[in-house]
């Protein structure tokens, strides 16, 4: 076990799961939250969670679940939380003006070693963080749902995000095995939004043009592309289906190009006849009454997926 605390603040979904995987390394970890009962229910199911995960021989790190449990407490005070953390997740609601004042707050109290990272998925570091005076020790790191899942982080600096708040970052997400990658710059909607909208811009229009069914588009993903992309990504996928990249685009480019200027405008995306469609089709799919136990099944998928991807 590690000396060291980390302070996350919000203890939610995501607030849960950072303080899992940081006790999964050893670190003594401190959740703050503004209402007591968010506490103690996450308490409550971080003990469940924890042995299930144990029991079904998919806990995290070297400890054992009572160990890790024993590496977590509470509190309703934002100055203890603060004091002594060398590092600082924050996993409150989705607010500009609520993250605005909560950074404010804390760089009232911060300690100068401490670093504050946001689990944002939406906003550049700069809008919350500009102007303060711990503002180089501030950035995002963004996980994706369920994180103690899909290990990869998005480390998002601000402008003024010293180089060393991100290396220690970096570090830091080796260290509880996620999969950092650190963008040089913000950019809005980072990497993974960018390229997931690119793709769902695409199948909106490919169901509005009544090309595909949502189940087929599904099936070219999880039955294809997503195949590969689980151990590959598309650039090596690219590099390997010819005699390597420049091949590949000597090959395929012209082709790649062809298409991509058949695409639509980027579309609208909002209620009305194209999302009635969509959401009926997802419906038929997965009926609402059904998605808590749909949740279930991927979260058991990932886990065993991600014990797959280990042997490679
Ligand atoms: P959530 O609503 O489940 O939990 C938010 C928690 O923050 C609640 O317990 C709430 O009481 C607490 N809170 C509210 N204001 C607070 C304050 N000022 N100080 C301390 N605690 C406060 O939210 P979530 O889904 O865990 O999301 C948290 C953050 O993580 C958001 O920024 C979100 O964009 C990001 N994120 C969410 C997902 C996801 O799929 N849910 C994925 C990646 C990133």
């Amino acid at each position: 076990m590690k000396t060291e605390k980390i302070g996350i603040v919000g203890s939610g979904l995501i607030g849960r799961a950072w303080s899992m995987l940081f006790t999964s390394a050893g670190y003594q970890v401190m959740l703050y939250d503004i209402l007591p009962d968010q506490l103690s229910a996450a308490l409550e199911y971080i003990d469940i969670e924890l042995h299930r995960l144990e029991e079904h021989g998919l806990l995290r790190g070297h400890l054992t679940a009572e160990q890790q449990f024993k590496c977590l407490r509470t509190t309703s005070d934002l100055k203890e939380l603060s004091r002594k953390a060398i590092f600082i997740q924050e996993c409150i609601p989705e607010r500009i003006e609520w993250k605005r004042s909560l950074y404010q707050q804390l760089d009232d109290i911060l300690e100068e070693q401490t670093i504050v990272s946001s689990s944002t998925s939406t906003f550049m570091p700069s809008l919350f963080t500009e102007g303060l005076r711990h503002c180089h020790n501030m950035l995002v790191s963004h996980p994706l749902n369920p994180p103690y899942y899909i290990p990869l982080v998005e480390i998002v600096p601000a402008p003024w995000t010293s180089p060393q708040a991100v290396e220690f970052t970096r570090q830091l997400m080796l260290e509880i095995q996620q999969k950092p990658v650190t963008l040089k710059r913000e950019v809005l909607g980072f990497a993974t939004n960018r390229i997931q909208y690119a793709i769902l811009n695409e199948i909106w229009h490919l169901v509005d043009k009544d090309i595909l069914t949502v189940r087929d588009i599904d099936t070219v993903m999880n039955e294809g592309l997503g195949l590969r992309y689980a151990f590959l990504g598309p650039m090596e996928t690219a590099h390997l289906n010819a005699e390597g990249i420049r091949d590949y685009i000597q090959r395929f480019g012209g082709e790649i190009h062809k298409v991509s200027e058949t695409y639509d405008a980027i579309p609208k995306m909002e209620p009305g006849p194209t999302l009635d469609k969509i959401a009926e089709q997802c419906e038929e799919m997965v009926p609402r009454d059904m998605l808590a136990t749909r949740r279930k099944e991927r979260d058991a998928f990932l886990t065993k997926l991600s014990a797959l991807k280990k042997e490679f």
